[in-house]
């Protein structure tokens, strides 16, 4: 029998509030002295009473509106009670039977051509609290240390319906919600460092039917690939166990990366009764719908409209635009320098070769610094680019000048001036160069007389680097084939 996998995903995400869910602790528990953001409230001392983060709710109102959901009139917060040394008051506040978003859906890119968008519909995004951090030292014979900064800090959970089809699905639909999160600013959604985890649920059923098979769900993967290979893995597993005869546990798995397999780790059996129960100390959250319809009007273009946009306002590929929309501040980087094209420049050509740039030498550069360093400014990268474009300077020129504007934030123009980087197309100046390639060269000479126009291509590298890639290459191609042509009888 041939069977087909189905996926639904739950993402934790961490808020990029100042302070935590409950309480006035700054939250930036990433950076702080362990245990230096603590108070009676996250510390869970006796009689202390928890206060709702109005930011923290605005953040999850605005992830449920761009992943279309309905947003509640009145929501609750409840308890989840389990024990665990993380976990400071025994219970965490979440929500349970009424979240504050509800019924949206992620519509996925086509994956190719021929592909159709797939929509994935979101079942809920519902607010909770993170918990303490826990250091295990030592191994076995070891202690583990503790760091209750991160204990408070606001979560969102984002529950897909199982309605992905694949692993590339799976992984297609975290990078969008990652890049939803991200245009949002509400967190950096970032999983290697844990403001963004996964939990994967697959099950597999018979090829073509509807019914839903015993799902197994997977954590601890902390890259978006490694949630693909740990789908792949198990749905490899699952189908052993079933074409066998055998049936599926419904269990929670953890990936382990180094060896690239799921092992147990808790079985339907040991699962918690988490006995839920409506939070006693807040009472019910009434959200004003003026709120809702404010912070709608403020939300801003996200990656699959503006994708869309810059595609017909400024004709860029399908490609291009999906690399530039990736994330904002590249989006708003390009916008910025399409609007510093200095008059004169074909604005479609301007765009498209802008975006080449920011994609290619531009991006290299930027990774390779991290972030430091002056900045390279719209206008200079606009001039950098129109000065391509008019082909004052060569491709390797303009790498060169882009490199020394990341190295010291001058102006392309002066860059070019100081350096001597003007292309050289004057025919005084290219002569020599060409005349000396050719002298030198006699097979490369004999072979374009024989007829072998490309030959000519081999003589203009000559001239290239005799100019140190100053020679415009294009003038130099047209000059070495009038001087051979006039030894063809
Ligand atoms: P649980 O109560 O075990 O957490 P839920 O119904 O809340 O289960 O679903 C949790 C996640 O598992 C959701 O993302 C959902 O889409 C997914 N899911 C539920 N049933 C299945 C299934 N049979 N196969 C794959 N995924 C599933
Ligand atoms: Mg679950
Ligand atoms: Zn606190």
């Amino acid at each position: 029998m041939e069977f087909e996998p189905v996926i639904g995903l739950e993402v934790h995400v961490q808020l990029r509030t100042s302070s935590k869910m409950f309480c006035s602790c700054a939250s930036d528990y990433q950076t702080a002295e362990p245990n230096t953001r603590v108070c009676p409230v996250c510390l869970a001392l006796p009689g202390a009473l928890p206060v709702i983060n109005r930011r923290a709710v605005e953040f999850a109102i605005m992830t449920g509106l761009a992943l279309n959901c309905r947003v509640a009139r009145i929501t609750k917060f409840d308890r989840k009670n389990y024990a665990y040394p993380d976990l400071m008051k025994g219970y965490q506040i979440s929500q349970y039977d009424v979240p504050i978003c509800e019924d949206g859906w992620i519509e996925l890119p086509p994956a190719d051509a021929q592909a159709q968008a797939h929509r994935v519909r979101i079942k809920r995004v519902h607010m909770e609290e993170d918990v303490a951090r826990l250091m295990h030292v030592g191994g076995a014979e070891g202690y583990t240390l503790m760091d209750i900064n991160r204990a408070g800090v606001p979560l969102i959970e984002v529950v897909s319906e199982p309605d992905l089809e694949s692993p590339a699905q799976a992984e297609a639909y975290i990078t969008q919600l990652q890049s939803t999160i991200r245009y949002l600013g509400v967190s950096t959604a970032n999983m290697e460092e844990g403001s963004f985890r996964c939990d994967a649920n697959v099950s597999l059923r018979p090829r073509g039917t509807r019914g839903l098979g015993t799902k197994v769900e997977v954590k601890n993967m902390n890259r978006v690939r490694a949630v693909g290979r740990a789908l792949e893995y198990e749905i490899e597993r699952q189908t052993q166990v079933l074409s066998k005869g055998g049936r599926i546990e419904q269990e929670t798995r953890g990936w382990v990366d180094d060896r690239e397999v799921t092992v147990s780790q808790r079985s339907k059996e040991e699962a918690h009764d988490y006995r839920y129960f409506p939070e006693p100390d807040l009472p019910p959250l009434e959200i004003d719908p003026a709120w809702v319809e404010g912070l709608t009007a403020s939300l801003p273009e996200l990656a699959p409209a503006r994708r869309s946009r810059l595609m017909s306002d400024y004709g860029l590929s399908e490609y291009d635009a999906a690399l530039i929309t990736a994330v904002r501040s590249t989006a708003d980087y390009f916008e910025a320098v399409v609007g510093a094209r200095p008059a004169g420049a074909e604005a479609a050509a301007f765009a498209k070769e802008a975006a080449n740039w920011i994609n290619g030498e531009f991006a290299r550069l930027a990774a390779a610094r991290n972030g430091e360093g002056p900045a390279v400014t719209p206008e200079n990268m606009a001039s950098l680019v129109a000065m391509f474009q008019a082909r004052t300077i060569s491709n390797a020129a303009a790498k060169q000048v882009l490199a020394e504007m990341f190295q010291t934030g001058k102006g392309a123009a002066a860059i070019v001036e100081e350096k001597g980087l003007k292309k050289v197309t004057d025919v005084g100046s290219l002569e020599p160069a060409v005349d000396q390639a050719i002298a030198a060269n006699p097979g490369a000479v004999d072979d374009y007389l024989k007829g072998k126009e490309t030959a000519v291509r081999f003589l203009v590298g000559q001239v290239m680097r005799a100019s140190k890639g100053r020679a415009d290459p294009v003038r130099a191609a047209e000059l070495i084939s009038e001087k051979l042509n006039a030894r063809k009888s």
